[in-house]
Formats: structure tokens, C-alpha cells, sequence
């Protein structure tokens, strides 16, 4: 694919995710969760999972922030979703390694390839980050916590 082309898809993708986020829904019975703040730019996201054994059987968000944490957060919870947590570290990893201009696994990335357009944009990574330190965060802790990308 073109860079141009890829640039118009990254738009294309961040506007529909934007417009219509997946799974943004508070959940009641999440057994992790946890908030998530970008001050750069004034994100703040929740983020509620709900883990069965090893198994991600839901995954969701609320809150507000510009577009592309929004559209991250997104596609972040359509992608994980029915993952185990095993496959979720090695996308989250990569996903770290496509936003830092490393090379990374293709495969494992899919759709979240379009994300890696961020990169134009480097003071908007953060942005693009914030969902997948907030869901990190929220699998390794048993209680709410806070992550600030500050
Ligand atoms: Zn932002």
C-alpha cells in the first residue's frame, strides 16, 4: 500500500471509529478496570474488562478525548475481545513497537496497522497509546487504578 493510501485509510478509519466507538459501554460486572488521563491533550478514559480464567470475554470503554484515542480505544476492544491474555501482551507489545518505529509483527498488528499513521503526529501518540496502557494497567491489577501518560 501507497503512503497516501495509507493516509487515507488512517483517516477513513480514525473519522468511523470516532463516530461510532465499539464497545463503549459502561460494564457492570467487569472484574478489572481502570482510568486512564492524556492531560497533553485532555483524554480520560475508562476501561472495563472482564477476564474468564486467561480468556478476555469482554472488553469495553467510556469516557471522552479527541478522536484518535477515542478511534485506539475502539479498535483495541474489537481486537482483543475473545483473546487470551497471552495474545493481548504480544498485540500490546507490538502495537508499542509499531508506534516507536520498530519493527514489528505484521500479522498480530491487522487493522491496528492503520494506527501506526499516528506517527505523523507525534504529539498525538499519546493519544493513540493511552487506551492500551489503560487496559494494561486494568489486567494487572485487581483494584481500580489511575495511569496518566504524564
Ligand atoms: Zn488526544
Amino acid at each position: 500500500m501507497s503512503s497516501a493510501d495509507l493516509r487515507d485509510l488512517y483517516q477513513q478509519v480514525i473519522m468511523d471509529h470516532n463516530k461510532k466507538p465499539r464497545n463503549f459501554r459502561e460494564m457492570e460486572d467487569a472484574n478489572h478496570l481502570a482510568h486512564g488521563n492524556n492531560p497533553l491533550c485532555g483524554d480520560a478514559l475508562v476501561v472495563f474488562v472482564k477476564l474468564d480464567g486467561d480468556v478476555i470475554e469482554d472488553l469495553s470503554f467510556q469516557g471522552s478525548g479527541c478522536a484518535i484515542s477515542v478511534a485506539s480505544a475502539s479498535l483495541m476492544t474489537e481486537t482483543l475481545k475473545g483473546k487470551t491474555l497471552e495474545q493481548a501482551e504480544h498485540i500490546y507489545q507490538q502495537m508499542h513497537k509499531q508506534l516507536t518505529g520498530e519493527e514489528f509483527d505484521h500479522a498480530a498488528l491487522g487493522k491496528l496497522e492503520v494506527l501506526g499513521g499516528v506517527k505523523e503526529f507525534p504529539a498525538r501518540v499519546k493519544c493513540a497509546t493511552l487506551s492500551w496502557h489503560t487496559m494494561h494497567a486494568a489486567m494487572d491489577n485487581d483494584h481500580d487504578i489511575s495511569v496518566s501518560t504524564e
